[in-house]
C-alpha cells in the first residue's frame, strides 16, 4: 500500500515539474528599484490589489512593465509581490502602491475560465492545506460532501484536514459517538480531524498548531462557522471588509478570495468561489485512485479495469463486506461514480 509519505513525495515531484514549466516562460525582469518592498496580495478590490506588508495595507495597481513569471494570470490573490509604496496618495483611506514584480508560485488552485478559450484562471496561489469545515450540528454534516472535498484537495495538491465545528451543540454523552463517526478519516486515511467550537474556543489550541506557519484554505458549506473561526484567529478580515465596503458602495461586486495573515505566521484563505466547489474534470477510471484505502485491494479484482460495483470477484467489495474498508466511504464512491456517469456526454 502507498504510504502517506510516498504519495506526498509523488505530489511534490509533480509540483516541481509544473514549476519548471512555468519558469521557462520567465522573461528576464527589470532591476528592482530601491523603493520596492515585498508583500502578500490579500484580495482584489475593484481594479486594485490589496497588499499586506508587515501588517500595513496598500491598495496597489500593476505597473505596465511588471516582471511576472505568469503570462495569463499575472497577479492573483496569495501572490508574493514587490511594490513601490506611495504613502502620499491614498485611496479609501489606504496608502497606495505600484506592483513591479511577482514571485514564483509554490502552489496554485485554478479552474478553467468560462468561455470557449478554456484558459486557466488561477483563483489563489500559495495555499498548502485545505481545511474542510463541517458542523457537528446545525447544519448536519454529510460525509459525501467531505469525500468530494477530499478529492478536490488531492487534485489541487493540498494537504487536507477536517474541522468539525459547533461541538458545543453536542451533549457530553454523545461526544464519543461523534468522534467515532470520523474514525475512518483519521484511522484509515491519517487525515487530521479537529473538533472545535468557535463559540466556546474549545479545540483552538490544537487548531492553531495546525494552521500556524501554513497557508490554509477554508472550504465547507455555508453556516458551519467558517467566518466565525477566522474572526477568532485574526481581525484582518474585518479591516479588509471595511475597505471593500467603501469601494463597493452602489456597485455590484463579486467577493474575491481573501488571504488573512495570522499573528503567528501563516495565513487563512477564504474563497467564496472555492468554498463550495464541485469536482472538475474527474474521470470515471481515475475515481478509485482518489480512494486511497482501495489501493491494497484493487489489484486483486478478477476483472481489470474493475468499477468495483457489479463485477464478480471484486476484491474491493469483498474488503467492504469484511469490514476492511469503511462502508460509508464505499457508498460515497458509488454515488460519485453514478454522478460522473450522469454528467458524461458520451452516454
Ligand atoms: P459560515 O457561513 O461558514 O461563514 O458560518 P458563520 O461563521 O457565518 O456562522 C453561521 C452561524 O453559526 C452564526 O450564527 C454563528 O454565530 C454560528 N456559529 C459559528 N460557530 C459556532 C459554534 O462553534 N457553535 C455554535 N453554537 N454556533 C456557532
Ligand atoms: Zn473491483
Amino acid at each position: 500500500m502507498l504510504s502517506a509519505d510516498d504519495s506526498y513525495r509523488a505530489k511534490t515531484r509533480h509540483r516541481a515539474k509544473r514549476l519548471e514549466k512555468v519558469r521557462t516562460r520567465v522573461k528576464l525582469g527589470k532591476a528592482l528599484s530601491e523603493k520596492a518592498i515585498p508583500g502578500t496580495v490579500m484580495t482584489s478590490i475593484g481594479p486594485s490589489w490589496l497588499v499586506n506588508a508587515n501588517d500595513e495595507l496598500f491598495l496597489c495597481t500593476v505597473s505596465g512593465t511588471v516582471d511576472s513569471p505568469h503570462p495569463f494570470t499575472i497577479v492573483t490573490v496569495g501572490d508574493v509581490v514587490w511594490f513601490e509604496p506611495d504613502r502620499e496618495s491614498t485611496l479609501y483611506g489606504q496608502p497606495t502602491g505600484t506592483i513591479v514584480k511577482v514571485a514564483e508560485r509554490v502552489t496554485l488552485l485554478s479552474r478553467r475560465a468560462a468561455g470557449r478559450a478554456r484558459k486557466e484562471q488561477v483563483l489563489v496561489a500559495n495555499v498548502d492545506q485545505l481545511a474542510i469545515v463541517v458542523a457537528a450540528a446545525q447544519p448536519a454534516y454529510h460525509k459525501r460532501l467531505i469525500d468530494r472535498y477530499l478529492i478536490a484537495a488531492d487534485k489541487g495538491d493540498l494537504r487536507p484536514l477536517i474541522i468539525v465545528n459547533k461541538v458545543d451543540l453536542i451533549p457530553e454523552e454523545y461526544r464519543p459517538d461523534l468522534v467515532e463517526d470520523f474514525a475512518a478519516y483519521w484511522d484509515d486515511l491519517h487525515i487530521p480531524v479537529l473538533f472545535l467550537s468557535a463559540e466556546t474556543g474549545e479545540g483552538f489550541d490544537e487548531f492553531k498548531e495546525v494552521v500556524d506557519g501554513a497557508s490554509t484554505l477554508m472550504a465547507g458549506p455555508s453556516g458551519v462557522g467558517k467566518s466565525s473561526i477566522i474572526n477568532t484567529l485574526s481581525d484582518a478580515r474585518l479591516r479588509v471588509g471595511e475597505i471593500s465596503e467603501m469601494y463597493s458602495k452602489g456597485r455590484h461586486t463579486t467577493t474575491a478570495a481573501l488571504v488573512i495573515p495570522l499573528p503567528e505566521g501563516g495565513s487563512i484563505v477564504d474563497s467564496p468561489g472555492i468554498r463550495e466547489f464541485g469536482m472538475w474534470d474527474l474521470d470515471k477510471d481515475e475515481l478509485p485512485y482518489y480512494f486511497d484505502e482501495f489501493a491494497p485491494f484493487q489489484n486483486e479484482c478478477r476483472f481489470a479495469p474493475c468499477s468495483h460495483t457489479h463485477e464478480p470477484g471484486c476484491a474491493v467489495k469483498q474488503a467492504v463486506e469484511e469490514g476492511k474498508i469503511d462502508p460509508e466511504r464505499y457508498e460515497s464512491y458509488v454515488i460519485l461514480l453514478e454522478g460522473i456517469d450522469a454528467d458524461d456526454p458520451r452516454r
